[in-house]
This record gives structure tokens, C-alpha cells and sequence, in this order.
């Protein structure tokens, strides 16, 4: 029988479990139940729709059981097995598993990290075991078997097994110094385990336990048998009742369903009886998933009808811009023959997911107004996604996610929300401006933006390609309206332009067609020169928008602004019969306003050779 090898990525991720230093080797056994548990609901899931399957709930159960002297350890389940393809494909490979990626060269701090964060499953066992086999049989298919001792390989070889289901044994490793291994063989260890990490797994996981008893007839012997005992408390864990819960129960449980590798931000466990009824567990997590912002996200909420998962990810249940949040959601008005294409339509789901979507802006409404800290954090992780939720809704979603933004305020120096905004502006002012940037500290140096702040009122920096979209789609807030800093308002410029006229023609000549106009003005303090932008379409956009792949977008109508008072102006003017000259120093100012922008000058050679050219 020939030894296959892993796929390349799937060899590296179980060279680091087998060397693995990660301390916290015993989530393998959450990792194996997690599984069997998964494959158990597919076949509950399965009989209950099919009329012709009889079945007994007692036949659905997950089983753990030790040879010491062997070192073995088997985990059972009765769930929907594996045909040998699906072996292959699931456990051959670890990117069909779906869990995992890899972004970077491993070395062994990344295994650590990557065990820590995405509990990656079966390949676990295999910082415990030194070798582990598969046997399984799925319903219509023969029984067949996976084996293998590590990253040299694995076979797939026909089997006997009678019963649909899993069943994975280990090997248990030898103990080293300062490994102790035979944990994983104490029944008393693996009880303590299953308690902690796999408690509210709502199928039984059974093991034979040595229990000791006094012997029936002799008084004062004791004997010790072997008794089936169901280890975990069996109720999963959003119907248990709230006061029953501590903090520590839904963070376990937010690891035992692997929503996130580190304690959630925020848990809601909430319910609604009445027209319609449902229970929600929900989290909002404390750092996004590494592919969040990617289009292999897929967001949504386990789905169950009366405590029979029917949907792993459901989407119809939360707007995009919540799409962070994990959890679950159990009603007993969502039938368990639901398809996917009707639940779409489906008018309880629609009000569910309404009353969701409240809740978890209440949620976070909470948390902004009473720890701030808390709402930052949330905020640097998810805050973009509530910003695209608000440009991609265009605008439908306003009054839900307007409260809900922060941005840097540049008199401030912090973040604040749109209302601290308007809180601190007069009466008469209606315009909210912002500055556009790649940072915070690029843009508190624009002129534009100086100028503004000079004046005393304040300027929210947007450092996020999304920001301006989102606000464009706002419109306004509390009846006052958003602009750029650099967007040109004529009315604001009120400098005569007639000393100038020559000088502007002259400039305007030599920069063609780049800038649509050239002005001088008095508001930009110490500064030479800045642009801005005319019309409905900024800077910022511009270069959002040249980013994408379509080609062809449109350009920010631009206008040149040289500042009056600047020295700059004199030197110019004084240049105008040496054209050469002058025309070097209209093309650096371009440039340099082009700098300022972040844009790069069409011909950086050009503007270097100007610029040695002039001070030589
Ligand atoms: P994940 O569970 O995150 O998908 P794993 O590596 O743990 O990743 O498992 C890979 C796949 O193998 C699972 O998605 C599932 O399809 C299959 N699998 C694992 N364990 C079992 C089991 N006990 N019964 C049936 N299928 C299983």
C-alpha cells in the first residue's frame, strides 16, 4: 500500500504540531470532540429530515476511551463518517479544512500562534500523539481507514467497520522530561478536560470510569469498577438560564465553537418570546479574524430550530456591517425542513434578524457611552466594516451606524464621534470639515488643515480609504454638512486676484492642462503652496478610485493654491523674464503640492533636476 504525502502547507502545519512547544497541548481533545460533535449534528440533522430513517436520540454519542498499557486513546463518535475521498480530501490537506491559511514562512513562534489561533483542528492530535488512526464509515460508502505516524505521510487503506461513525485512536507520545503525556491516558484528567473545554457539547461523551464502591454484603471493603459515565452537562449552553452562567462559560464556550482565539469583547445571550421566539448567543469578538476584510469571509450565525442545528453559517442573519459577530441563534419557529432558498423569504428569520441587528447596536451603543476604551479597541478592529456598511448601504443604514464612528479629531487629538463633533461647534458654523490623509501626522502638517484649526474650529482626519465614501453617503449630520479641507470654495478665497495676472497666466501656461486652476491666496500661513479640490470629487477619491481594477477613473479637478505672502510669490515674479527659471519653479511648486497630497509627481526626474537646477 503506498504512503502518500501531505500537500506541501498541510507537511509544514503538522511538522510544527509534532515539535510543537505550545503549552496548551490539551485543546487536541477539544479540537477531536468539536469534530465528532460537527459530524454528529450532520447526521442528527440528516435523520431528522428523513422519514424513512428511524433512529433513537440515544444513538447519537460521542465516546472517549483509554488503553493504558497501549498508550491508546480513542475518540468515538456516531456522527457522519467519511467515505475514503472525503479521508483523503479532509485530512490529506489542511486548506480543504477551511480553518486555516497560511500567510507567512513557519518558524516555531508562528506554530505557536497559529495553534493558539485557530485551534486547527484534527492535526492537533498530533502534538500528543505519535501516530493516529482514522476509521470511519459513511452511510452507503465501505469503511476505510487514514493512518499515519506524522509529516512523512499518510495511508488510506480499506477497512472493517460496521457502523456509520468515527473512531480515532491515538497513540499517546512517551513522557519526557518535561512532557508528562500519560495525562492524556488518566480518565480523571480527560473527565477534568471534557468538563472544561467541551461541557455544553449537547451530545453525550461518554467513558467508562473506574469508580470505587463499598462491596455489597462486606462491611467496611471497597471495589473498584468500571461504570459508563456521560461526562459533559449536556444542555447547551444559550439554554441554560443567564444567572446559571459565569463569564468563564461563555468564554469557553467561545473557544469550544472556535469563533476566535482570544476572550470576546462583548456577550449577549438574549431570547424573545412572544409573536415570534428565538435565543441568541451572541459575541462580538475582540480582534477580526486575519481574513476578515477578505472576500473568504463569510459572516453569519449558526442557525438552530428547537436545538437541532439546520444551518453552520447562517448570512440572512446579520447585516454586513455586523458581520463580525459570531454566535447562534435557536428558534422554535424556524422549521427544521427549511431550505436555504426559502429561509431567504422567511418572515420569522427576517424579524429575528431585525431584533438581532437592534441588540447589537444597543450593544455597542453601551459600550461606547460607558467604556470608551473598550468601544476604541472594538473600533480598531471593526470600525472600517461599520464605515463600509454605511457607504455600501448608501445611506439606508444611517441612523444605525452614524453614532457609531469615531475619527481622529485634530484639535483634540483623539477620537470622537460625529455628535462630540457638532457638540463643540457654534451655533452658526454648518460645516463639519475633515482632512484626508495616510495618517494621522501627514495630515495635522497640511496647510489646508492648519489653516482650518488656526481658525479655531476643528477637523476630523480620515486616514481610511472608506472614510470619505462613507461620509459622502452620510451627506450631513445634525443638520450640518461635511467638507474637505482642500475642497475649493470660492467664496472662501476673497483675495484679489488682479496683482497677479500675469504671474498666473505665465504659471498656468507652463503646467497645462494638469491643474484646471492656479490662485493665490492668504490662508495658508507658512506654507508655499497646497491643492484642492473642485467639484464632488477629491483628491482622496481620486486615488481611491485609480485603484481600482476597471482603469479609466475619473480625475479630482484640481487647483493650484500659492500662498500671497509666501517669499515663494516674490522670487517668482522677480523670475518672470528668465522663462526658464520660472517655469522650473511653477513645475517644483506642482510638484511639491502634489507631495503634500500623496500623489506622485508625473515625472519625479524632472522635479529632482528642477530642484538641483534652482539651488545651484
Ligand atoms: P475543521 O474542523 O476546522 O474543518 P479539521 O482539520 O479538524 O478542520 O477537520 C477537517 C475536516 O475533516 C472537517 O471539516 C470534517 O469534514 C472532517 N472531519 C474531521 N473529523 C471528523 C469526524 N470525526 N467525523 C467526520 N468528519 C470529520
Amino acid at each position: 500500500m503506498a504512503k502518500k504525502q501531505f500537500k506541501a502547507q498541510s507537511k509544514r502545519l503538522l511538522e510544527m504540531m509534532i515539535h510543537s512547544i505550545y503549552s496548551q497541548k490539551e485543546i487536541f481533545l477539544r479540537e477531536l470532540i468539536s469534530n465528532a460533535s460537527d459530524a454528529i449534528d450532520k447526521s442528527y440533522y440528516y435523520a431528522l429530515q428523513n422519514e424513512n430513517i428511524s433512529f433513537d436520540k440515544d444513538d447519537f454519542y460521542i465516546r472517549l476511551s483509554v488503553d493504558t498499557d497501549k498508550r491508546l486513546l480513542t475518540v468515538e463518535d456516531t456522527g457522519i463518517g467519511m467515505s475514503a475521498e472525503e479521508l483523503e480530501k479532509n485530512l490529506g490537506t489542511i486548506a480543504e479544512s477551511g480553518s486555516f491559511a497560511f500567510r507567512k514562512e513557519s518558524d516555531e513562534q508562528e506554530g505557536v500562534d497559529i495553534i493558539g489561533q485557530f485551534g486547527v483542528g484534527f492535526y492537533s492530535a498530533f502534538m500528543v500523539a505519535d501516530e493516529v488512526t482514522v476509521l470511519t464509515k459513511r452511510a452507503g460508502a465501505e469503511a476505510c481507514q487514514w493512518y499515519s505516524k506524522g509529516a512523512d505521510g499518510y495511508t488510506v487503506t480499506p477497512a472493517e467497520k460496521d457502523t456509520v461513525g468515527t473512531l480515532i485512536t491515538l497513540h499517546i507520545k512517551e513522557d519526557t522530561a518535561e512532557e508528562d503525556y500519560s495525562q492524556y491516558l488518566d480518565t480523571y484528567r480527560l473527565q477534568a478536560l471534557v468538563r472544561k473545554h467541551s461541557d455544553f457539547i449537547k451530545y453525550p461523551i461518554k467513558m467508562l470510569c473506574e469508580e470505587t464502591r463499598p462491596v455489597e454484603g462486606k462491611e467496611g471493603e471497597t471495589e473498584t469498577v468500571l461504570q459508563d459515565r456521560i461526562l459533559n452537562s449536556m444542555v447547551p449552553i444559550w439554554r441554560k438560564n443567564k444567572n446559571e452562567l459565569t463569564a468563564e462559560d461563555y468564554e469557553n464556550f467561545y473557544m469550544e465553537r472556535r469563533y476566535g482565539w482570544q476572550k470576546p469583547l462583548k456577550y449577549i445571550h438574549t431570547g424573545v418570546d412572544g409573536e415570534f421566539s428565538y435565543t441568541a448567543l451572541l459575541y462580538i469578538p475582540s480582534a477580526a479574524p486575519f481574513n476578515y476584510y477578505s472576500k473568504d469571509f463569510e459572516k453569519g450565525l449558526a442557525l438552530y430550530s428547537s436545538g437541532v442545528m439546520i444551518m453552520e453559517k447562517c448570512g440572512e442573519l446579520l447585516p454586513d456591517c455586523f458581520g463580525f459577530v459570531q454566535g447562534l441563534v435557536d428558534s422554535s419557529d424556524i422549521s427544521l425542513n427549511i431550505s436555504r432558498e426559502i429561509l431567504q423569504q422567511d418572515r420569522t428569520l427576517k424579524l429575528i434578524a431585525k431584533n438581532i441587528e437592534k441588540k447589537i447596536k444597543k450593544e455597542l451603543d453601551n459600550l461606547l457611552k460607558n467604556d470608551r476604551e473598550g468601544y476604541e479597541k472594538f473600533f480598531a478592529e471593526f470600525g472600517r466594516q461599520l464605515k463600509f456598511g454605511l457607504y455600501e448601504s448608501w445611506g439606508q443604514n444611517k441612523t444605525l451606524l452614524q453614532d457609531l464612528l469615531l475619527f481622529h479629531s485634530g484639535k483634540q487629538d483623539k477620537l470622537i464621534t460625529l455628535a462630540e463633533y457638532t457638540q463643540g461647534m457654534k451655533e452658526e458654523d454648518k460645516v463639519i470639515y475633515y482632512a484626508t490623509g495616510e495618517s494621522v501626522a501627514r495630515i495635522g502638517k497640511m496647510p489646508q488643515t492648519e489653516s482650518v484649526l488656526a481658525e479655531g474650529k476643528d477637523v476630523l482626519f480620515f486616514t481610511e480609504q472608506v472614510d470619505e465614501f462613507a461620509i459622502k453617503v452620510l451627506g450631513e449630520y445634525a443638520g450640518k454638512t461635511f467638507r474637505n479641507v482642500s475642497e475649493v470654495d470660492p467664496a472662501e478665497n476673497t483675495l484679489d486676484q488682479t496683482p497677479f495676472a500675469e504671474l498666473l497666466e505665465f504659471a498656468k501656461k507652463t503646467l497645462g492642462g494638469k491643474v484646471s486652476d492656479i490662485t493665490v491666496s492668504d490662508r495658508l500661513s507658512g506654507h508655499p503652496v497646497c491643492l484642492r479640490a473642485r467639484g464632488e470629487l477629491s483628491i482622496e477619491m481620486e486615488k481611491t478610485l485609480s485603484q481600482m481594477p476597471q482603469g479609466g477613473a475619473p480625475k479630482a479637478e484640481k487647483v493650484l493654491e500659492i500662498n500671497a505672502s509666501h517669499d515663494i510669490l516674490e522670487v517668482l515674479k522677480a523670475s518672470l523674464s528668465d522663462e526658464e527659471k520660472a517655469a522650473a519653479i511653477v513645475r517644483v511648486l506642482y510638484a511639491q503640492a502634489l507631495l503634500i497630497e500623496g500623489l506622485t509627481p508625473e515625472d519625479p526626474v524632472g522635479y529632482a533636476n528642477d530642484v538641483c537646477n534652482l539651488i545651484k
